[in-house]
């Protein structure tokens, strides 16, 4: 049995980024940028007015101005604007040369081609200099998952494609004659597959192209041609299992068809029995197969996988610190990933850690860590959580 830490070191070491591709900016969102992006011009291009209003070379209250032309959006004043003179001018517009401020058009009373500058007149400029939001050369660095106001940035830097990573390939296969998918016929002995539904959600929503493959029944068949089916996938995910019962045939299956294993203990809860390895070009998690067991696995091992194929640093999942709201017990001899409640009393450890109880997880929003032998802890007491 390995410690979480040396396990995910050795996940890391199978995981190697999968290469780029290009696509378009519209397609862009959520993906890790894999090649920086350069702008090719200023933004905005030309000092451009602020606010509607005239462009005025100087402008106090009381003076009197002739209006000699309009800038609009789109369309410049072909011309400049010289002392005693103002051009009408609407937010976007090119400001003329010769022109310091924008005078707004509150401030100002017309009538014919005459302004008068009313005495409230303020003092900002209402210019934004040219480059005023970013220069030609301005970059977004690759490395960065792709959010909706990068991609308004980087089309506003007028580069309809970009260059991200791949997204991996994933083939999710569940193990078990007792399992049925939702929705399908029930014999009284079966329960549904629920596990590879919750890993789908999760791959999805990590960047990945997760695949859902036919249930493997448990004989060695079965899960071949499950195998089978999987070919063409970054990443082989199988689900139960993957202890060492009678009807645990992921390892000796796998062997077989040439996988070389990495580890297959893990000393954690829930989740102990956790394998990884290679299977031709492929990686391959078997994941153990009670549902909390699966998706605690999900969390603490698939999601930095999924992240270091996109290319992302290997590390791993992200954690917080909150005090608890009323103590716990001493931990044993695994690391233990509990279901607790964070709210603004603290975290709440739930009393029912058992691995089958979905319901528990679904009332959860974070996992509390434990250490290998962490001592009692008190309420009021700092813990490291994973954020559901
Ligand atoms: P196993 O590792 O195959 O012995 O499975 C451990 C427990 O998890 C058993 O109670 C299985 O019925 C259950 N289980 C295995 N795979 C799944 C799955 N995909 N969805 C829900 N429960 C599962
Ligand atoms: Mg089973």
């Amino acid at each position: 049995m390995i410690t979480v830490d040396d396990a995910l070191a050795l996940l890391f070491a199978l995981a190697k980024p999968l290469g780029t591709e290009r696509v378009s900016l519209l397609d862009g969102a959520g993906r890790v940028l894999a090649e920086p992006v350069v702008a090719e011009r200023d933004q905005p291009p030309f000092p451009a007015s602020a606010m509607d209003g005239y462009a005025v070379a100087e402008a106090r209250p009381g003076d009197r101005l002739t209006v000699i032309g309009e800038s609009a959006a789109g369309a410049r004043f072909d011309g400049a604007v010289g002392a005693g003179q103002a051009v009408r001018i609407f937010t976007g517009a090119p400001v003329p040369p010769g022109a310091t401020r924008i005078v707004i058009q509150e401030d100002v009373t017309r009538d014919g081609d005459t302004i008068v500058i009313g005495a409230a007149l303020d003092t900002a400029g209402y210019i934004r200099p040219a480059g005023n939001d970013f220069c030609k050369g301005a970059r977004v660095e690759a490395g960065r998952i792709l959010t909706a106001s990068d991609i308004a940035l980087i089309a506003s830097m007028n580069l309809p494609e970009i260059t991200v990573a791949r997204r991996p390939n994933v083939a999710l296969i569940s193990t078990g004659d007792e399992l049925v998918m939702p929705g399908d016929a029930l014999g009284p002995d079966q329960i549904i597959a629920s596990n590879t539904f919750g890993l789908h959600a999760l791959l999805t929503a990590l960047g990945a192209r997760p695949r859902l493959l036919p249930i493997a029944r448990d004989n060695a068949a079965s899960l071949k041609t499950c195998f089978d089916l999987a070919s063409g996938a970054d990443l082989v995910i199988t689900v139960g299992g993957a202890s060492v019962g009678d009807h645990d045939l992921v390892a000796p299956v796998a062997a077989e068809l040439g996988m070389e294993q990495a580890f297959h203990k893990v000393a954690m809860r829930p989740g102990k029995p956790l394998m990884s390895g290679r299977i031709g070009s492929a990686m391959m998690i078997g994941l153990p197969g009670n549902p909390v067991s699966a998706m605690v696995c999900g969390h603490v091992f698939v999601a930095p996988v999924i992240r270091a194929l996109l290319g992302l640093p290997a590390e791993p999942a992200p954690r917080q610190e909150a005090p608890l709201a009323a103590p716990i017990t001493a931990n044993g001899t695994r690391e233990h990933y509990m279901r607790a409640r964070l709210d603004d009393s603290g975290l709440t450890v739930f009393d029912r850690q058992d691995s089958s109880l979905l319901s528990v997880l679904g009332a959860a929003n974070a996992l509390v860590v434990r250490p290998v032998g962490d001592p009692p802890r008190a309420a009021g007491e700092t813990m490291s959580y994973l954020p559901l």
